[in-house]
């Protein structure tokens, strides 16, 4: 047995606790934010991904790819629309990935992977009828969820996750929302007894100029979550997120919220190229990736 003096355990305990300290701050994983823009630029080298065109193919595949890489829980629910109107059926698929099952307490992480067929909101009346490149709009939150899946593929977080992938998010009209979401309304009406403790839904989280409101439905309807991602935001720092709300943006989190699923839209819709052909990916920088990945590590490592 060792006896030491009052100073020798004081000492002892600094040193333990700089120790501590030390790795609890330096050893978060880090973000690659140049390697989310290269997922953002590969998906829009498929060209534009809406349902039933060949980029849509090719990037289900893709995506099929990537993931399968880092869990071998990945699969797929594929689902049909009819689109009444239209007189189209579309194939759709929501692309779910999981990793640690064992972990009873999950997140869920989320966005859209479908691109808009239609360029409606485009200055140029002539483009209005092109489909959109969804740079921001469709591959951002994707590429950053890549990211996260290689990282979390690599080092367990607090709670088991699931990444999920929404088809259909864009195929509607501003006149008819019910042919918006169409993905995260199937994964709702069938989740079963899915209930994650909370979900974050990322959309449009490239923008070279990036600045993020909280959006009107989560701070209503899941203002904890909002609260725990924006004092994240404030800790590292992050000016570009700014403490009132501003839009009510009709998107994937709605249907989840609707099916009891705690989730917040994530989302920058001060974009001014949304629905236009100008969606590129020289309108996106690797630094806003960069700081929405950094966030997301923050919270569901530290
Ligand atoms: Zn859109």
């Amino acid at each position: 047995m060792i006896i030491k003096t009052k100073k020798e355990i004081l000492l002892h305990l600094l040193f333990l606790s700089i120790l501590l300290y030390g790795c609890s701050s330096s050893s978060l994983p880090k973000f690659d934010g140049e390697k989310a823009f290269a997922y953002l630029s590969e998906q829009c080298q498929f060209g534009p991904r809406y349902p039933g065109s060949a980029g849509h193919d090719r990037t289900r595949k893709y995506l099929l790819d990537k993931l399968s890489f880092q869990t071998n829980l990945v699969k797929t629910q594929d689902f049909v629309y009819f689109d009444q109107s239209q007189k189209v059926k579309l194939e759709l698929t929501n692309i779910i990935s999981s990793f640690y099952p064992e972990k009873k307490e999950r997140v869920l992480l989320s966005a859209h992977w479908d691109t808009r067929p239609l360029a409606d909101q485009d200055p140029d009346t002539a483009m209005r009828s092109k489909p959109v490149l969804g740079a921001n709009d469709g591959a951002s939150g994707v590429a950053v969820l890549l990211e996260i899946a290689r990282i979390i593929s690599q080092r367990k977080p607090k709670w088991g996750m699931d990444i999920v992938f929404f088809d259909g998010e864009d195929w509607g009209s501003e006149d008819d929302l019910d042919k918006f979401c169409l993905g995260s309304k199937y994964f709702a009406e069938n989740k079963g007894g899915y209930q994650p403790k909370f979900g974050i839904l990322l959309d449009m989280v490239g923008d070279k100029e990036l600045t993020f409101y909280q959006e009107g439905y989560s701070s209503t309807y899941a203002k904890e979550i909002v609260d725990l991602v924006w004092s994240r935001a404030k800790s590292l720092g992050l000016a570009c997120f700014k403490d009132s709300v501003k839009h009510f943006v009709y998107d994937d989190h709605l249907p989840l919220l609707s099916a009891g699923i705690p989730c917040i839209d994530l989302i920058d819709f001060d974009y001014p190229y949304w629905h236009t052909t100008q969606d590129t990916p020289d309108k996106c920088s690797p630094e806003s990736l960069q700081k929405i990945g950094d966030l997301l590590i923050e919270i569901l490592y530290r």
